[in-house]
């Protein structure tokens, strides 16, 4: 809605064209999900309808399933939670939701599976270079310090907001192309959105986007767009923004979620390219962008997620030209991604794992401590760490609790409360010793802290 708001077709056209793509070779992680925009004033009506109907029209084929009008006890039935006073009636229009970090490892599997090599905890520290021409990079292991020369034909550039620390690495004083943007989420319990449907507000009061997304049995809502200077690997959601997130859920919402009720919040960053004197992130372009430095590093920033295998096809025929090699055709518009079913699950300890399931619950059931919920609160189970470690490159409690499952997102003091278990795991999976574990529990505590909202 942003993009048809800002008037880019183009940029609606190629997520429309990608979602639709990720749909059919990641089913196990994408699904549909019907959003409700309730209307309260009578002239918005017309307004959001008009613009669904326009989106509707660009989907074509693609789309899900056409945006109706909903009367306002329609509307209510969807979001039984919604403030009822002055409702005139809802629309709903229809997207998809994947969950983002099970599909980065799904896809580091795939790279895998077709020969290719992906490394985690591997940090560029410098370039090698012939002259001005980059050759490769000097990588060091972030667990045990050694360094790696590693020579390429073609280096790329795609490390988002950390773009221009990297491009520096090549050039110093290279121009910065980044305007990174914050976004801050809260998680609620369920209780405050039941149903199958989000809620979506287009323009609120003070002409923000806010949305409560049904997630994993719980509520994510959000989000804000907030420019940032400095660039982390660990953003922290500001006090502004957890408040704005919550004052104005609280205008929608029929019982007003209170920062005792967040069991988890966190933030990102985008990596917007600047464009000349674009001042406000939210109106910076989502499209990406194609830099070829002198030095023959390819840099490629910018886009979406939804759009990433598009924004990898580009990036690869400018790789190809740099290292003179042959070009080739791109197959992974119709390349299942790993864990691909024909019959997705929503189990919610293994429905994640797609066609890998039976073998995460094989483990579970040969090994019947395996199979114990971890937490009272969380859907996990011992069998989904050790899985993580051994299948899934998890190296640390937080690999395990906020990239390959959503402990800390779905409930930040739960998860602290199992990193012992989760290191002791590892630790045994690993083969690291008792003063491993005990520093990597204590470093999850700090990472986790900030997460956690003091009522
Ligand atoms: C709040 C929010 C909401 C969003 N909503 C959506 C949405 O609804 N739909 C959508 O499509 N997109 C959405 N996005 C955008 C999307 O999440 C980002 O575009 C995407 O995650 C960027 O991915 P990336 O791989 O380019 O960068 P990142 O995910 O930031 O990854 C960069 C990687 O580079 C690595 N790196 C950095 N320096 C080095 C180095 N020297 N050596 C080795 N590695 C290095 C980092 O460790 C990191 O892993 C959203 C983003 C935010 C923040």
């Amino acid at each position: 809605m942003r993009y048809l708001k800002q008037g880019n077709i183009a940029l609606v056209r190629e997520s429309l064209r990608e979602r639709a793509i990720l749909c059919q070779n990641a089913p196990h992680l994408v699904h549909h999900l019907a959003f409700v925009v309730p209307v309260y004033t009578w002239w918005h009506g017309p307004y959001y309808g008009i613009g669904l109907k326009l989106y509707d029209r660009l989907a074509g084929t693609l789309g899900l399933s056409p945006s109706s009008v909903l009367s306002a006890d329609e509307t209510l039935r969807r979001i039984p939670t919604l403030r009822s006073e002055g409702l005139r009636k809802g629309i709903a229009y229809y997207d998809s939701q994947f969950d983002d970090s099970r599909l980065a490892v799904n896809l580091a599997q795939t790279v895998h599976d077709h020969g290719g090599s992906a490394i985690n905890y591997m940090k560029l520290i410098r370039f090698l270079k012939t002259g001005r021409r980059v050759r490769g990079g000097v990588l060091r292991d972030e667990e045990t310090g050694h360094e790696y020369e590693v020579k390429a034909r073609c280096v790329i550039n795609a490390t988002g907001v950390f773009t221009d620390e990297v491009r520096t690495l090549d050039e110093p004083g290279a121009q910065s192309l980044i305007a990174a943007s914050q976004g801050a989420h809260v998680v609620l319990p369920k209780s405050f959105l039941p149903g199958q449907s989000a809620l979506m507000v287009p323009k609120t009061p003070d002409g923000r986007v806010l949305f409560a997304v049904p997630w994993r049995d719980h509520v994510v809502v959000g989000t804000t767009d907030v420019p940032v200077d400095a660039v982390s690997l660990e953003p922290t959601p500001l006090e502004e923004e957890i408040d704005f997130i919550l004052s104005t859920a609280a205008g929608y919402l029929s019982q007003a979620p209170e920062r005792s009720d967040v069991l988890s919040a966190f933030a990102g960053l985008r990596p917007l390219v600047k464009t000349k004197g674009g001042k406000h992130t939210a109106s910076l372009s989502r499209e990406h962008t194609i830099i070829t430095s002198d030095s023959g590093l390819v840099t490629i920033t910018g886009g979406k997620w939804t759009t990433y295998r598009k924004m990898a096809q580009d990036v690869m025929k400018q790789a190809e030209r740099v290292a003179g090699v042959e070009p080739r055709p791109c197959p992974t518009a119709e390349l299942k991604i790993h864990g691909w079913t024909d019959a997705p699950s929503t189990d919610p300890v293994f429905g994640m794992y797609g066609s890998g399931a039976e073998a995460v619950e094989r483990l579970a059931r040969e090994e019947p401590a395996l199979a114990e919920k971890l937490h009272p609160d969380l859907p996990y189970t011992a069998a989904n760490v050790v899985w993580a470690a051994r299948e899934e490159m998890a190296r640390t409690p937080e690999d395990v609790l906020s990239r390959r499952t959503r402990a800390l997102i779905l409930n930040a003091r739960a998860s602290v409360k199992i990193a012992p278990k989760i290191a002791a795991l590892l630790a045994a999976e690993l083969g690291h010793d008792q003063a491993w574990a005990e520093d990597a529990v204590a470093e999850y505590e700090k990472l986790a802290a900030p997460y956690i909202i003091t009522p």
